[in-house]
């Protein structure tokens, strides 16, 4: 554990950890979740515009399937490396866990800056990607969906290149695919709308009531824009908002319609005409707000910065945004963290259900899918601070993450005993 280079293995690792000594689980669940099942690394050569041929680099890990079919999305980012790869999968297996559905853990990367790729390099690489990996891939296999740096057009080049491939159409193989693929309509603001609705439940649990309060958003992309869209709707005054342009804040309120617009128009919030702006990217985690949400990416809340938090509570839409010595600061600051296998489910519990139709070749529409989405992230909620209360009679240090992360382990440990793998 402490070879791991990546700050992101070496929390997912400690979590992991706390909770199998929280939970009295057998020392041997550690050591089937400390490493993957199966990485594949492979290389994807693209002929770029000007006649070059460029090798990107990309990977899947397998983390684990005692649950069911590896799922979990495919990051495109220039600064992924194999080990953060693995500890996102890693995170898959507790999330997918912990939210009840039938799959085990994945995840996969290709080290790129999609922003640098013409659209049509940007095919090439999705569908390279396919042609690499297809045979580790499939509907009871490993079901990759969309993650960091992917969207609704990479899956479906992915999801036709799949289908061509195997000579039959593929839907259930991806998720996070455009509507007229088989995709599901919540999916693309999935993510963000599962965020608002643990933050409600949240914000009236521990600060009593969500009337009126104000949040703070870092990071405005899928999961942070919807995150912002959902939470104002539901009564919520967004304060403030960073991303890699820089920081607004605005105590009279940030309008959210407006902000994605002028993002969607000019690359980031930084331009948005109206309150205090800084060039700081992380400026929202230290807003004067009651909520922030840490919603870009892993790593933002260290042990630097953590006491520069001002909120009371902490909702994690990114994966892994907080270290573990900065999680023991907030803890004992009072500031709840809600974490991220909890509050970011929203976006893989779309896309279970957008899969649940791909294999029955049906389609419900978008109100019933909300509608689903929104109860299992209720459930998820409830079930987590039912185990909260209980382990924290035994621990009294035990976090809110450590009782996400033991009741994904139960059933993980349970998959487990029944296959004879304990
Ligand atoms: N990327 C999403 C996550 O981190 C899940 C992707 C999927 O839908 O499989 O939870």
């Amino acid at each position: 554990m402490s070879e791991a280079s990546s700050q992101l293995l070496r929390t997912v690792l400690t979590t992991i950890r706390r909770g199998v000594e929280l939970g009295g689980f057998p020392e041997q669940l550690y050591t089937l979740l400390s490493k993957p099942e199966r990485v594949v690394s492979v290389t994807i050569p693209v002929r770029m515009d000007d006649g070059r041929i460029e090798v990107f680099e990309g990977f899947r890990v397998q983390h684990c399937s005692a649950l069911g079919p590896y799922k979990g999305g495919i990051r495109f980012h220039p600064h992924v490396t194999l080990e953060d790869d693995i500890a996102l999968a890693a995170l898959m297996t507790i999330k997918n866990s912990l939210a009840g559905l039938p799959y085990g853990g994945g995840k996969g990367a290709v080290r790129v800056d999609p922003r640098r790729l013409s659209r049509r390099e940007l095919e090439e690489l999705s569908r390279g990607y396919v042609r690499a990996l297809h045979w580790v891939l499939g509907e009871m296999l490993d079901i990759p969906g969309p993650d960091a740096g992917t969207d609704p057009q990479v899956m479906a080049w992915m999801v036709d290149e799949y289908s061509k491939i195997r000579g039959r159409f593929a839907p259930a193989a991806f998720t996070g695919k455009p509507v007229e693929l088989g995709g599901d309509p919540v999916r693309v603001y999935a993510t963000g709308f599962g965020c608002a609705i643990v933050t409600k439940l949240a914000a009236e649990e521990f600060l009593g009531s969500s009337k009126g309060l104000t949040i703070a958003i870092q990071g405005f992309g899928n999961v942070g824009s919807w995150h912002a869209y959902w939470a104002s709707k539901m009564g919520f005054k967004v304060v403030a908002v960073s991303d890699i342009g820089g920081t607004v804040y605005d105590p009279s309120g940030i309008d959210v319609e407006r902000a994605m617009r002028v993002v969607r128009e000019t690359g980031t919030i930084y331009n948005y005409p109206g309150g205090e702006r800084s060039r700081d990217t992380r400026g929202a985690l230290y807003a004067d707000a009651d909520i922030v949400a840490p919603d870009a990416l892993e790593n933002q809340l260290t042990a630097e910065n953590a006491r520069l938090v001002r909120a009371r509570l902490v909702v994690e839409g990114a994966n892994g945004p907080t270290t573990p010595e900065a999680e023991r600061i907030l803890a004992e600051r009072g500031v709840v963290v809600v974490p991220d296998v909890l509050a970011n489910a929203g976006g893989v519990v779309a896309s279970y259900l957008e899969w649940v139709q791909n294999v029955q070749c049906w389609s419900w529409g978008e109100e019933e899918s909300r509608s689903r989405l929104a109860k299992m992230m209720e459930s998820n909620f409830r079930r987590t601070l039912g185990v909260w209360g209980r382990l924290r009679e035994r621990a009294a240090e035990a976090t809110l993450r450590d009782a996400a992360v033991v009741a994904a382990l139960q059933r993980l440990h349970d998959a487990m005993r029944w296959r004879g793998w304990l």
